[in-house]
């Protein structure tokens, strides 16, 4: 999708500072960390929401998963500790409309959230 900010970042046409990349997920840097370490996982092919997510995307989901898992280890947050969450749509607070997973470590982290 051409007018999708994180489809352009997975095509190479907008910069991000990359973690990890391979040919289905790629991991990059949040441009407006909320936590000493804020990274997001994406899969290169577009799912608009976790909502939008159907039975052929199950592997796929889970490399993200496993994706995040390596971000943190390289983030050096693995061991202290750290989250992985994916906002849904409006209330959920999903302000962009390709999935991703948020990887938010280097502190201490509150539960619930806001
Ligand atoms: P969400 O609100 O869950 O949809 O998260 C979207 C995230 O994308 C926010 O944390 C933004 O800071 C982040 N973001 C927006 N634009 C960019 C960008 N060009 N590069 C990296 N992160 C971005
Ligand atoms: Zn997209």
């Amino acid at each position: 999708m051409t007018d999708c900010l994180f489809c352009r970042i997975a095509a190479g046409e907008i910069p991000a500072e990359v973690i990890l990349e391979n040919e289905s997920v790629m991991a990059f840097h949040d441009l407006n960390p909320a936590a000493p370490q804020h990274a997001l996982v994406i899969p290169r092919r577009h799912i608009a929401t976790l909502d939008d997510a159907a039975e052929d995307d199950r592997a796929l989901l889970g490399e993200l998963m496993l994706a995040g898992a390596e971000v943190a280890r390289l983030l050096g947050c693995a061991e202290k500790g750290y989250r992985a969450v994916m906002n849904c749509n409006q209330d959920g607070g999903q302000s962009v409309y390709h999935i991703h997973l948020h990887v938010l470590g280097g502190r201490s982290l509150s539960w619930p959230p806001g």
